[in-house]
C-alpha cells in the first residue's frame, strides 16, 4: 500500500521562510536553467515589438508572425513610418491589433525622437514609452540587456504567486513588489521566466498538474490537486 502523503507545512519563522525560499529557487534553477522569453528576437527593439504583440495572445503565434513582420520592416524607422492602419492588417493574428498597432508606431516614434533609436536602458525612460508598461520594460530590459530592474508579472507569475505564498496580493504592481522584496536582485531576470515556464507546463491554471510537480514538497496552496 502506498504511503499517505503529509501535508506541507506553512513555514512559521523567518528562518523557515527564508529556507524555503532558498530550496524553492533552487529547484526551479534545477527545473528550468537559463529561463528565459520564449519570444524569437534579434535586439531590443524587436523584443519589444514582440513583448507589444504577445499581449492576450500567444508566444507561438507572435513568434510566427514576427519573422515576416520584420522583414517588412527591418528597421525602427520603417515602424515609426508606417500607416497605423496598414501594420493594425499586418498583425491584425495577434487580436486588440489596433492598440497594438498604436502602441508599436508610438513606441518607434517615440525611440526615434527621445532616444536616439536606441531602447533605451532604464525603467525609468522604458516607461514614457507607448505600450510599454512594467511588464514588457521588465522582459526587455531584463533579457535584452540583462538589467534586473523589477520582475515580469504576467498572468502565470500572478497566479503561481500566490499559489506558492510569495504574495497575497491581485494588483501585478503590488505583486511585483512583493517579489522584489522577497526574491534576491540577481535571481529576478531567471525567476520570472521560470515562473513563467513552470505556469506554462506544469501550474496550469485549471488544472495543475500537482503530482509531477518538483515544487510539491514546497506548496500548501489550497489549489493542489494531491
Ligand atoms: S504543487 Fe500544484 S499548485 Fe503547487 S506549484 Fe506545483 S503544480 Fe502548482
Amino acid at each position: 500500500m502506498a504511503a499517505a502523503r503529509t501535508a506541507v507545512k506553512k513555514p512559521k519563522t523567518a528562518a523557515q521562510r527564508k529556507a524555503r525560499i532558498e530550496r524553492l529557487l533552487a529547484v526551479l534553477d534545477q527545473t528550468y536553467p537559463g529561463a528565459t522569453t520564449e519570444l524569437v528576437h534579434r535586439n531590443a527593439w524587436e523584443l519589444l515589438v514582440a513583448a507589444i504583440l504577445s499581449a492576450q495572445c500567444t508566444d507561438k503565434l507572435v513568434n510566427a508572425l514576427t519573422p515576416g513582420l520584420f522583414a517588412k520592416y527591418p528597421t525602427i524607422t520603417d515602424f515609426a513610418h508606417v500607416h497605423q492602419a496598414e501594420l493594425a492588417q499586418d498583425i491584425r493574428q495577434t487580436g486588440f491589433f489596433n492598440n497594438k498597432a498604436r502602441s508599436v508606431v508610438g513606441a518607434a516614434r517615440k525611440i526615434l525622437a527621445d532616444f536616439g533609436g536606441q531602447v533605451p536602458r532604464s525603467m525609468e525612460a522604458m516607461l514614457t514609452i507607448p505600450g510599454a508598461a512594467r511588464k514588457t520594460a521588465n522582459v526587455v530590459l531584463g533579457t535584452a540587456y540583462g538589467v534586473a530592474s523589477g520582475v515580469v508579472v504576467d498572468t502565470h507569475v500572478q497566479r503561481l504567486a500566490r499559489r506558492l505564498d510569495l504574495s497575497k496580493q491581485s494588483d501585478p504592481v503590488k505583486i511585483e513588489r512583493d517579489l522584489m522584496k522577497t526574491i534576491p536582485q540577481n535571481r529576478w531576470i531567471v525567476f520570472s521566466h521560470q515562473l513563467i515556464l513552470h505556469g506554462r507546463r506544469v501550474c496550469a491554471a485549471r488544472k495543475p498538474r500537482c503530482s509531477g510537480c518538483p515544487l510539491e514538497q514546497l506548496c500548501y496552496s489550497k489549489d493542489k490537486t494531491v
